[in-house]
């Protein structure tokens, strides 16, 4: 799924852009072109940057590669004082990345 917007790619399990509101489309759908590498995927966004560390260092003892977006290191302008982490992990690691991020969330 794709924010037409944001250009961002996420996890078919996210239906609207935590960033902007917007509905996602499919990939199929998308007209545009990514901003983002084609093997990296959105598979998590939340606005506390403690809790998107405590899921990388989950993931990486996994043995997933993870990488962290924050807008606040991004050059774009951020409209108010909206932050949104968000944690991309390759596809092929997608399905493992969900289900080890959703028991995290169980337990909590
Ligand atoms: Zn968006």
């Amino acid at each position: 799924m794709i924010c037409p917007k944001c250009e961002y790619e996420y996890h078919r399990g996210m239906s609207v852009c935590p960033d902007c509101g917007e509905t996602l489309v499919t990939n199929k759908d998308f007209k545009g072109h990514l901003i983002n590498p084609k093997d990296w995927i959105i598979v998590y966004s939340c606005a506390d940057g403690l809790e998107a560390s405590m899921l990388k260092s989950n993931l990486e003892g996994a043995e997933i590669e993870v990488l962290i977006l924050n807008q606040n290191d991004s050059s774009f302008p951020v409209v108010g004082d909206l932050s949104v982490t968000k944690l991309l992990v390759k596809k092929s690691d997608a399905e493992d990345a969900i289900t080890i991020i959703n028991d995290i969330n169980k337990e909590n």
